[in-house]
């Protein structure tokens, strides 16, 4: 397995190594940041022409970065990017979570895209650098993360519709805190009926740019609604549940079976994946199909999934008018087992087994 030989045993350099992640910056109230952009101190930066591969780029302050008025991206939307995030653990280290797959995930898009490709070598350069360039402003330990947003974009200029002739990975980071202050509460969500998020054979499956202001009215829609989220249903048949604006949908059946919608076309999230490999470990049996709206409804728990909130207990679904409360409206039994493997794991209060833990400081 690819990923195993990539990571690294956590008890040798715990014990032998004294490099790490400096201490958290002085004067900064942790617990103040919510998910908004904190300008940190440096960007990574790599150029490539259209045809070639990314090759190792350089970091730069922080600030505007010059572009072409008639670049790709501005006119034509040809960008992807991803998020991923560095946790300053119990063990002191600093830690990023499964880089690996956000590399696959945007080479995929670039591909559908048409877009120059990054080797995973320059795409762990990209994170490390990242990191260890702004390595103070990586949270205290349990009080949130250095969140990573990479971005892949075509920059060069290009009149008509066609790919950019070059192409830009910059990469910058912003502290973001816990999504949940304290304890951890449910969200309700609100079923589009007016949007749909991906068509078939569309984009759905990438990460693309594109793909994210079109839903930007149904989630305006659902917050002035009263309501957390929008959930987006298929867009062919407006019945089977995909998932919400930016994180993987699941339920949890009343006789404790996982099910999540199936591959095809919604975002393939790390964090999805690592949940129906930790269920499975658990003893859940995990399915990933069509998943009508309907059955979703019968639910006995269920949740979202992403790298900005990990796993977020839903305990409503509203759905043409009706609301739907899933047990007691609180976070479910199964919903926080889940919750706390993968932090303890992500926190490293428990052993890294699977190799899904990057150590920036390590890597050089
Ligand atoms: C990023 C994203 C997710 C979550 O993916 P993770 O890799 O778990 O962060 C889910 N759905 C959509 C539409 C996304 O953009």
């Amino acid at each position: 397995m690819r990923v195993f030989l990539k990571s690294q045993p956590i008890s040798s350099f715990r014990r032998f190594s004294t490099k790490g992640p400096p201490a958290p910056k002085d004067g900064i109230n942790w617990e103040a940041f919510g998910f908004e952009l904190t300008k940190t101190d440096y960007i990574y930066m790599a150029e490539c022409k259209k045809g070639e591969t990314f090759k190792e780029g350089k970091i730069l302050p922080y600030g505007p970065i010059p572009m072409d008025p008639a670049s790709s991206i501005f006119s034509y939307g040809q960008s992807l990017f991803e998020g991923l995030k560095a946790f300053r653990t119990h063990t002191g280290r600093a830690v990023v979570f499964r880089p690996w797959e956000n590399c696959k995930r945007m080479n995929d898009g670039a591909k559908r895209m048409l877009m120059s490709t990054i080797p995973e070598e320059v795409f762990l350069d990209a994170v490390k650098k990242t990191v260890i360039n702004n390595g103070a402003w990586i949270p205290p330990t349990g009080k949130g993360a250095l969140y990573l947003r990479p971005v892949l974009m075509g920059n060069g200029a290009s009149l008509g519709v066609a790919p950019s002739p070059s192409y830009t990975l910059l990469v910058y980071a912003s502290p973001v805190g816990n999504y949940f202050k304290g304890e951890v509460k449910a969200i309700s969500l609100l079923v589009a009926t007016q949007h749909h998020r991906s068509a078939p054979k569309g984009t759905g499956h990438v990460k693309a740019s594109g793909n994210y202001a079109p839903v930007f009215e149904a989630q305006k829609r659902a917050k002035d609604n009263g309501f957390s989220e929008a959930l987006f249903l298929d867009a062919k048949e407006d019945k089977y549940v995909e998932e919400a604006g930016a994180s993987n949908f699941f339920i949890i059946t009343k006789d404790n079976k996982l099910i999540t919608p199936n591959l095809g076309n919604i975002l393939p999230g790390v964090t999805r994946e690592t949940v129906m490999i930790l269920a499975k470990e658990l003893g859940y049996q995990v399915s990933e199909e069509k998943l009508d709206i309907d059955r979703a409804l019968e639910a006995s728990e269920a949740f979202c999934t992403g790298t900005g909130a990990s796993i977020t207990p839903v305990g409503s679904i509203s759905y043409n008018g009706k609301k739907v409360v899933f047990g007691d409206g609180q976070p479910g039994k199964v919903t926080m087992q889940l919750y706390n493997t993968l932090r303890d794991i992500q926190f490293e209060k428990t052993n890294d087994i699977r190799g899904w833990l990057y150590d920036p400081y390590q890597d050089s």
